[in-house]
């Protein structure tokens, strides 16, 4: 099958930018309260008290069915409010995965009683989930897991672990993936299924891994015989692939995939103040232009989303260029201007803390979410060219 890309034009209509702004002054207003701070400092990105008020506003679960209490708003918003949230770095780390893909896997997959339960808490602020994919001997090759589901009465008992489990220390809820059935020689994917798991269950233990940076914000989680009743199997037994992809559509395809190091931008323009040299505007300036193209392609993933596509090529794509695009920048600011030579500038400390963190974050871009060489062989296969 051929297949080409596609990225329309989308004008952002009225109501986005109303948004927009109505997102700044709630910022701006969080901002003076004290929440968190605009500045190049690094503060925790999870704040429940701010998740809650943010649940509070409508912003979560926003493009989701009124019948379920969402906003049956459009993409085109929801990326918006995002944009605005992850550009004045909003702690918004608690919400963030429910809000982008464990509420919708839910609503599209979860029984009855697991939406009636989780569904009201996530649109409220309150629930927080993270996501159990990767295992020790089962990362890009995600359907090759071996942390077991067993039946038992009313339920099943998982036994096993993930590893690099973003934010499980603060989750309520896992959405994991776990063996039911042995793979079958016709598919290798075949066998796994995905369960809803309360972090609070007895026989889960989360244990946090430090990266480079000195933070834990990712873990191991380790299952010894750990129930989850029948009533939160998410779709089909065995058949989770047909489904676990469509999370990572969802994981692929916002601003968070662009924005990330963006910082560094923000504090190499305040570093080097009003009257630049030529060399350096002209580098800024490629630069803006970069993530401006980069941006138009983000937006136009959302507008296919509003349309009613699974743009899976195309998210792969932007997160692709996104997230290269992004671990090159702190070593192209520091062409323009090394930390060093910024001594003398209103902003030095600023702009040498926002380099030294986004250096030593930088590599993990193109390994969360998917690694480089795996995006680049789902465009090829999209492509129809493997
Ligand atoms: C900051 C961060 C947060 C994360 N958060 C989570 C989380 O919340 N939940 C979760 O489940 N996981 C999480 N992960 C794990 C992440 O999804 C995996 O690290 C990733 O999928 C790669 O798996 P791996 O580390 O096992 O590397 P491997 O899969 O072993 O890959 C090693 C190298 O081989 C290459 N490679 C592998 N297969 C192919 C192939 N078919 N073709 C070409 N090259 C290939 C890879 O590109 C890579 O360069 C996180 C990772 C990071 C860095």
């Amino acid at each position: 099958m051929s297949y080409s890309f596609k990225f329309d034009p989308i004008t952002l209509p009225p109501e986005a930018q109303a948004l927009r702004a109505e997102v700044r002054q709630f910022l701006r207003e969080e901002i003076d309260r004290g929440t968190f701070t605009s500045g190049a400092e690094r503060k925790s990105s999870y704040s429940p008290e701010f998740s809650r008020r943010v649940g509070a506003r409508g912003w979560i679960g926003m493009t989701w069915p009124k019948a379920h209490g969402g906003g049956g708003r459009s993409h085109l918003e929801r990326y918006v409010m995002i944009e605005e949230m992850l550009a004045h770095r909003a702690p918004v780390s608690g919400h963030w995965v429910a809000d982008r893909q464990s509420g919708p896997v839910i609503l599209k997959y979860g029984t009855e009683e697991a939406k009636r339960k989780v569904i009201p808490k996530i649109l409220s602020g309150e629930a927080y989930f993270c996501i159990g994919l990767s295992e020790p001997n089962s990362g890009s090759d995600v359907f090759a897991a071996s942390t077991r589901a067993t039946k038992t009465d009313g339920g099943w008992l998982i036994n096993g672990r993930k590893i690099w489990t973003s934010g499980a220390h603060n989750a309520n809820w896992m959405i994991g993936l776990f063996r039911t059935s042995p793979s079958t020689s016709e598919n290798r994917r075949h066998g796994l299924s995905q369960f809803l798991v309360d972090m609070t269950t007895p026989g889960i233990k989360v244990q946090p891994i430090r990266n480079i940076t000195g933070h834990a914000d990712f873990n191991e989680v380790v299952f010894d015989d750990v129930f989850v009743p029948d009533s939160h199997l998410i779709g089909e037994k065995d058949m989770a692939w047909k489904q676990a992809t469509d999370e990572l559509a969802y994981e692929r395809s916002g601003p968070d995939r662009i924005l990330e190091t963006l910082p560094v931008l923000t504090e190499l323009v305040r570093a080097v103040g009003a009257a630049p040299s030529d060399r350096v505007a002209e580098g800024i300036g490629r630069e803006i232009a970069h993530l401006k193209t980069l941006r138009r392609m983000s937006v136009s993933v959302a507008g296919m989303l509003q349309a009613g596509q699974a743009p899976s090529v195309e998210a792969a794509v932007v997160k692709d260029l996104g997230t290269n695009w992004e671990q090159a920048l702190p070593r192209k600011a520091r062409l323009l201007l090394a930390p060093s030579d910024a001594a003398t500038s209103a902003n030095a400390s600023g702009y040498a803390e926002t380099m030294a963190f986004n250096t030593l974050i930088a590599p993990k871009l193109t390994i969360q979410g998917g690694t480089r060489e795996v995006l680049r062989g789902i465009i090829a296969r999209g492509l129809g060219l493997r």
